[in-house]
């Protein structure tokens, strides 16, 4: 669930990408992204298909919960202006979860499951099946596949280019549905972003790109 805030005087002092792995929301985490003219991106969720649940299930009570425990989320809500209302969705992950073929039909983006677990990051994926899907279509009219072949060759390949990538991502999901991993991961965050989140000193959050990466994540939980 994310709403969109307007602060033209917080947008001066913050640029980071910012994600709180609070208690009462794990397994899942709140998030706030800076986009161009003074607008940000605030939202959180929960772990659907986590080994554990959050205390609360209700989406809108996970962002409450959110707002309320992370203090950059409270003084941004308390100053910004709100741009509509809040919105959320389920986001289908892990290529998991459908068909993908059947004669006739191929099946792409996140009808497919083609959402990465835990960072959600879905557009570039979807794209990705797409253009797959595509190419695989184009493979049958110009006779390289039969209506038999087709299916199961865009499978294989969906498994051959995408699967190990999401299951690093379904993996790196598991260990963030405890609270111990995730003071792991924070511990061994960028101090810059540390500050800014515990002390919601957002003047010291810098360079996001060279202090957090969702790969780094991996990384270090790799590590
Ligand atoms: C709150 C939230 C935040 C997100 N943030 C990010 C993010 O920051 N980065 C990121 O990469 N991803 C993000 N995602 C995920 C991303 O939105 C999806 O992964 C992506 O939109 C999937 O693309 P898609 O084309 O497969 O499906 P969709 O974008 O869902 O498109 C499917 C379309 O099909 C239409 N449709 C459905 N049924 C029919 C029908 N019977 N006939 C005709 N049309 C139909 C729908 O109306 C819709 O327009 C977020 C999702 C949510 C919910």
């Amino acid at each position: 669930m994310r709403g969109y805030f307007r602060s033209e005087t917080l947008a001066r002092e913050l640029d980071a990408l910012c994600i709180s792995f609070d208690r009462s929301i794990c397994p899942g985490y709140g998030w706030i992204f800076p986009g161009p003219n003074g607008v940000f991106n605030v939202g959180a969720g929960y772990f659907f298909d986590a080994p554990r649940r959050p205390a609360v299930g209700n989406v809108r009570q996970v962002f409450a919960s959110f707002v309320e425990r992370f203090p950059l989320a409270r003084q941004l809500l308390a100053e910004a202006e709100p741009l509509g209302e809040l919105k959320g969705a389920p986001l289908r992950t892990a290529l998991k979860g459908a068909r993908l073929a059947r004669p006739g039909l191929l099946v792409a983006g996140e009808a497919a499951g083609s959402t990465y677990s835990f960072s959600g990051e879905g557009i570039g994926k979807a794209l990705e099946t797409g253009i797959l899907a595509a190419e695989h279509a184009f493979d049958f009219f110009s006779g390289k596949l039969t209506a038999t072949t087709l299916g199961p060759a865009y499978q294989q390949s969906l498994a051959e280019a995408l699967a190990p990538r999401f299951a690093a991502y379904e993996t790196a999901q598991q260990w963030l549905s405890y609270p111990v991993a995730c003071d792991f991961i924070t511990a061994r965050a960028p101090r810059t972003i540390r500050q800014g989140a515990a002390g919601g000193a957002v003047g010291r959050v810098r360079r996001p790109r060279r202090a957090f990466s969702w790969s780094g994540l991996l990384k270090a939980l790799a590590a």
